[in-house]
């Protein structure tokens, strides 16, 4: 009867001790270094959240945070511009039957880039920012277009062109000769096949030529015609 109340004590006593010492084993083990931290970062940043928690954010942080300026001086006309353009990217062949927007009047090389609208900015006001600084060349309605706004900017020292399409014209305050800077407010887009849009479908075009251009030609027909217009996106204006 001793022995076994000696042996049982044993177990209980190596039991406490084996719990015990697997306790503060877990307590001093640290925490697996998450795959974002380098080499060289000390032990003591491992208690960083790893990247793939949610970090919070205000929801409504894309809406009307300005975009950041690039360090060529240009920056996106409208927000989530990166999520805009889903149709006509710069360079495209379309033709009446293979255009991504049906129906289609137009056939060519797109000389700019499209940027859509989100479903619900069909009936809202959507501010058009501009792109670069410089004189605004040209405000009128175009066939095409609808509402268009011409301004002469400079990229590398060389002179360029910027279009912007399908704007509601009375919306530009601005006229001819003023100046526009970098992500100041343009106007708004033009309403959904109206002449404001010139019967297009809500959206921005945005059109860049080399030069102080005075083509607005939405399309070219050849590849040498299409040389002579700069991929918007290039500028860092589809972020
Ligand atoms: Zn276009």
């Amino acid at each position: 009867m001793k022995k076994i109340i000696i042996i049982l004590a044993i177990v209980i006593l190596a039991g406490t001790v084996f719990l015990l010492a697997k306790n503060v084993f877990r307590k001093t083990v640290p925490p697996a270094p998450a795959n974002s931290i380098s080499m060289s970062t000390p032990a003591s940043e491992n208690n960083n959240p790893p990247q793939e928690m949610p970090v919070p954010s205000a929801p409504t942080d894309n809406q009307n945070t300005p975009t950041v300026q690039n360090s060529n001086g240009f920056q996106s006309p409208l927000d989530r511009a990166a999520e805009r353009v889903t149709k006509k990217p710069f360079g495209i062949y379309i033709t009446p039957k293979t255009s991504p927007v049906q129906p289609e009047r137009f056939q060519g090389y797109h000389t700019g880039t499209d940027f859509e609208i989100f479903p619900e900015e069909q009936s809202a006001d959507v501010s058009v920012r501009a792109v670069c600084s410089g004189k605004i060349a040209v405000k009128r309605s175009a066939s095409g277009y609808g509402g268009m706004l011409v301004q002469n900017c400079t990229l590398d020292n060389q002179s360029i062109t910027v279009i912007y399409g399908h704007l509601k014209l009375a919306s530009i305050t601005k006229n001819a000769g003023d100046t526009l800077n970098t992500g100041d407010e343009i106007g708004i887009l033009g309403k959904a096949y109206s002449t404001e849009t010139d019967g297009e479908r809500k959206h921005l075009h945005l059109g860049v030529s080399k030069g102080f251009s005075i083509s607005i030609l939405g399309y070219v027909q050849s590849q040498s015609e299409l040389s002579g217009w700069i991929d918007p996106c290039s500028l860092g204006v589809c972020k």
